[in-house]
């Protein structure tokens, strides 16, 4: 969390006229991160780390249970390079819940970041499911947004919507 707020910060710095209040926030805050005025933090700081994928209106399913084959999904892990597979397959199953699967308190934080509506749909159309996934060598977490459609009984199409590495739990 630091480094982003100093790079931030730097950025700051560079592009804009220093005035003593600007100064004295931009130290603030490279001082203690929890201290920076809440519009300059839209997200929680100390929670997400790099973006993997974003949320797309119209990405096509990645995953369609009449082709079973689909069900695996690939990244590379942002802080070591090996490849994270998913199951989408199993995240269908899991139900997660974005008030549940890190907690109530971050659930307002996760809505934000990944930019979803008061209806409560996916940016599919579907209905938003997640998941976290840890890297197998560096034990990294990213936390996994899906969309999930039912077009007819049973048949699920899964999008991937959102893959962003927490940076703490
Ligand atoms: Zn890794």
């Amino acid at each position: 969390m630091r480094p982003r707020i100093v790079t931030r910060a730097t950025r700051v710095l560079r592009s804009v006229r220093r005035t003593p209040e600007l100064e004295r926030v931009i130290l603030a805050t490279i001082e203690n991160p929890e201290s920076a005025p809440m519009d300059s933090l839209p997200e929680k700081a100390n929670l997400f780390g790099a973006r993997i994928v974003s949320p797309d209106l119209t990405r096509p399913p990645s995953f369609d249970v009449l082709h079973p084959h689909t069900r695996e999904y690939r990244f590379d892990c942002a802080a070591c390079g090996t490849v994270i597979q998913i199951d989408l397959d199993a995240i269908l199953s899991e139900d997660g819940r974005v008030d549940s699967i890190l907690g109530a308190e971050n659930a307002a934080a996760i809505r934000a970041h990944f930019d979803l509506n008061m209806v409560g749909k996916s940016h599919d159309g579907g209905w938003p499911r997640f998941h976290v996934e840890r890297c197998s060598s560096c034990r990294t977490a990213y936390l996994i947004y899906v969309g999930v459609k039912e077009p007819s009984n049973s048949r699920f199409l899964v999008t991937m919507q959102g893959i962003t590495q927490l940076v703490t739990e």
